[in-house]
């Protein structure tokens, strides 16, 4: 009688769905977990035919044909198959059915323990088609592809990583990494994968031998799958990628070298250059005070010229060295901005009373900078206050700056005379001037000059302007962390 008990209690307790038909499949009864699995009460299924469970006939029938095949050894059997809800939803189910003997009628009927396996089919199709997708990524992909073991050996690898070695996949899969690793001693090697086995992933650059001795620089991205204790790594050729930075990075370094070469040969003859000037520029004093007036008055206006441009030519020469050794010491140090533009209007003052211009300027911060950007400050004042309109209309400029994260933003505004689009590149060049010097004087460096400082911090210098509509010159100056550009 316990034992009856005890099966009473499972049959109401178990999570499984059970469902007894007798012979003619007509229900006989089921427990709780089938009624909330179907949603039927056992009142409104005894008696009926179990077909109303199925998703269609065709489902009802095979079932049945396979209870009869199995009916006389009583043989229990499992099968998948799709059930319906009374809702009318359709699910997956995975049926246990057991034959059992009625005691009074002695025909035999049928017991089906149903548990409902939709979410693990879900969770098998996923996999299924992450890993038909996996495939098709491995195999279509150019990048080589490798599975191998805690000992480096391959188990798996893609046609992409073949053509990149010129190995057959069986060859491969008789090889260990170190095998290929033409650089990396194989004890490193081994101590690499260690590594990767225990932080769970890595990403570095490594060269590989091909069959036919040729070196290939690839990228590796490895991942350590702990489950399996495999690692699937990824392997892409950086070959060319590599020639290309490595050319780069000669091309540069001899630039480098032939601009500094080009910068000291210019510096030299500029030096050169000083001495027979100044011998012109005192001999030119000489004949000026002990000549002028006692020759005609042509002679005494050819002296001037020659004068002139003797010191003109000299503060070309200045100006082109000023140039040419900018930037030589890369030190940068804090800089009051208010200090050092207060210090390049007192030296403009004559030039800023002459042209009555109003200067607005807001505070300024402090930044660390090379001292060299005071004469970015006075070129760009000075030419604010040279090129002026000849109208005397009031000059007014304007002098501000704006943090803009990791830069600051300057800008110069004039109402000056405006600098036509088309040269507001050319403006940056060295010599390049838009004037007659009798217009308005000057080398035409200063520009040049101001971009190779702002350069040299990382920045930049650009112009916005409109003939006639004044010109505002802005440049950025990164803010620097270190005490050297
Ligand atoms: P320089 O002032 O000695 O001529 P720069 O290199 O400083 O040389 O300037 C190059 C040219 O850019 C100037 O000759 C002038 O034509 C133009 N320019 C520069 N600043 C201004 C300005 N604020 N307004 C109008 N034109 C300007």
């Amino acid at each position: 009688m316990e034992i009856i008990e005890d099966y009473k209690n499972l049959f109401s307790t178990i999570r499984d769905a059970i469902l007894v038909v007798d012979i003619e499949r007509k229900i006989k009864d089921c427990n709780p977990a089938f009624t909330s699995m179907f949603g039927y009460t056992l009142e409104e299924i005894k008696g009926k035919s179990a077909g109303i469970f199925y998703e269609n006939e065709k489902v009802y029938d095979e079932i049945g044909r396979k209870i009869n095949e199995n009916r006389q050894e009583e043989k229990s059997f499992i099968y998948t198959l799709n059930y319906k809800r009374k809702n009318g939803e359709v699910f997956t189910g995975e049926v246990n059915i057991f034959f059992i003997k009625d005691a009074q009628e002695k025909k035999g009927g049928v017991m089906g323990l149903i548990r409902d396996i939709s979410e693990r089919k879900k969770a098998e199709e996923l996999l299924l088609e992450n890993a038909i997708q996996f495939n098709i990524l491995k195999n279509t992909s150019i990048d080589g592809f490798w599975l191998v073991n805690k000992s480096g050996q391959f188990l798996d690898v893609n046609s992409a990583y073949c053509r990149m070695t010129g190995y057959s996949k069986d060859e491969l899969k008789k090889m260990i990494i170190p095998d290929l690793e033409a650089v990396e001693p194989p004890e490193i090697t081994r101590r690499h994968i260690q590594k990767i086995i225990e932080t769970g992933s890595d990403r570095f650059e490594s060269i590989h031998r091909c069959k036919d001795g040729r070196h290939i620089n690839v990228e590796i991205s490895v991942t350590y799958i702990k489950h399996s204790g495999k690692m699937m790594c990824f392997i892409h050729d950086i070959t060319k990628r590599k020639k290309a930075d490595a050319i780069l990075r000669q091309k540069t370094e001899e630039l480098i070298r032939s601009n500094k070469e080009l910068e000291q040969f210019a510096y030299i003859s500029s030096h050169d250059l000083q001495e027979p000037l100044r011998t012109v520029s005192n001999f030119v004093g000489l004949l000026n005070s002990n000549y002028k007036g006692r020759l005609d008055n042509e002679a005494d206006e050819y002296i001037e010229y020659i004068e002139r441009a003797t010191k003109r030519m000299q503060k070309l020469i200045k100006d082109v060295m000023d140039y040419l050794i900018i930037g030589r010491k890369k030190d940068v140090s804090p800089v009051n901005c208010n200090e050092i533009l207060q210090e390049v209007l007192d030296e403009l003052a004559s030039s800023v009373r002459n042209s009555n211009a109003v200067i607005h300027s807001g505070p300024l911060p402090v930044i660390s900078v090379h001292p060299e950007l005071k004469s970015v400050f006075f070129n760009l004042l000075s030419n604010a206050l040279k090129f002026r309109k000849k109208d005397n209309s009031p000059l007014v400029i304007n002098f501000s700056v704006r943090d803009i994260g990791k830069e600051w933003l300057f800008a110069i505004k004039d109402n000056g005379i405006g600098i036509d689009r088309k040269y507001h590149e050319r403006i940056f060049l060295i010599f390049q001037r838009l004037h007659k010097h009798e217009d308005y004087p000057g080398t035409g460096i200063g520009l040049a000059h101001s971009k190779k400082i702002i350069e040299m911090h990382g920045g930049k210098i650009r112009v916005e302007s409109e003939p006639g509509q004044g010109s505002t010159f802005y440049f950025t100056v990164p803010k620097q962390e270190t005490n050297q550009l």
